[in-house]
């Protein structure tokens, strides 16, 4: 099973990835961390990643590209994965398409997390983060049990730098730009699926057990 999220930075795609990979066994794959880890590593495509997500920018794809595809030809990925923030860009999803398709293979479903752009920066300026574990929560929406702790780990949580207001209208205007177009691309396919992420994170999630048990 090859899935791909799709939907604005913030919309809740990280969780709902999260989410699905723990119900069916299979890994999650974020670039956004694969870079996050390289910059925490100190590696030079690190440094390269870094000066464009702190201006909210997309790294370039041929950067981007090859990260991915080292990771999913990993034996794990065997029985599918999760793609969480990859594609962003149509020259990627064409690359992603091009691979699957020389070994008879396909995205199953791309599943576009709908939330208006209202509720994006408020929803972003709520998110904290592990740098630990990497877990995803929300002061409000899904608060850990100890405030301001990882429940996975106890690392102390933190805010992304990039989830700052200035930069989270940077990564919207992107988001539009580049990565929107994609969600007619899948349904091109005839793979898309929306849902409304406007609700909570568990019914969101129901929804898209539905769609993937079909
Ligand atoms: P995310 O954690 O998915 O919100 O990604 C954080 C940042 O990493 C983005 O704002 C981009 O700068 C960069 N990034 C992650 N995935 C991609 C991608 N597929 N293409 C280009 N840049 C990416």
């Amino acid at each position: 099973m090859k899935i791909v999220m799709l939907g604005a930075p913030g919309a809740g795609k990280g969780t709902q990835a999260a989410m699905i990979c723990d119900a069916y066994k299979i890994p999650h794959i974020s670039t956004g961390d694969l870079f996050r880890s390289n910059i925490k590593n100190g590696t030079e495509l690190g440094k390269k990643a870094k000066a464009y997500m702190d201006k909210g920018e997309l790294v370039p794809d041929e950067l981007t590209i090859q990260l991915l595809m080292d990771r999913v030809s990993k034996d794990d990925c065997k029985n599918g994965y999760v793609l969480d923030g990859f594609p962003r860009t149509i020259p990627q999803a064409d690359v992603l398409t091009d691979a699957l398709a020389k070994i008879g293979e396909k995205v199953d479903f791309a599943i576009n997390v709908d939330v208006p752009d209202e509720n994006i920066v408020n929803r972003m300026s709520g998110r904290r983060t592990c740098p630990k574990c990497g877990a995803s929560y929300h002061v409000q929406f899904m608060p850990p049990k100890k405030e301001g702790i990882c429940d996975v780990c106890g690392a102390e949580l933190v805010q992304r730098d990039d989830d700052k207001p200035e930069t989270v209208k940077e990564r919207l205007r992107v988001y539009h730009e580049k990565t929107q177009p994609l969600i007619d691309y899948y349904d091109r396919c005839g793979v898309l699926h929306t849902v409304d992420g406007t609700r909570s994170a568990d019914d969101v999630f129901q929804e898209i057990r539905g769609i993937l048990s079909k």
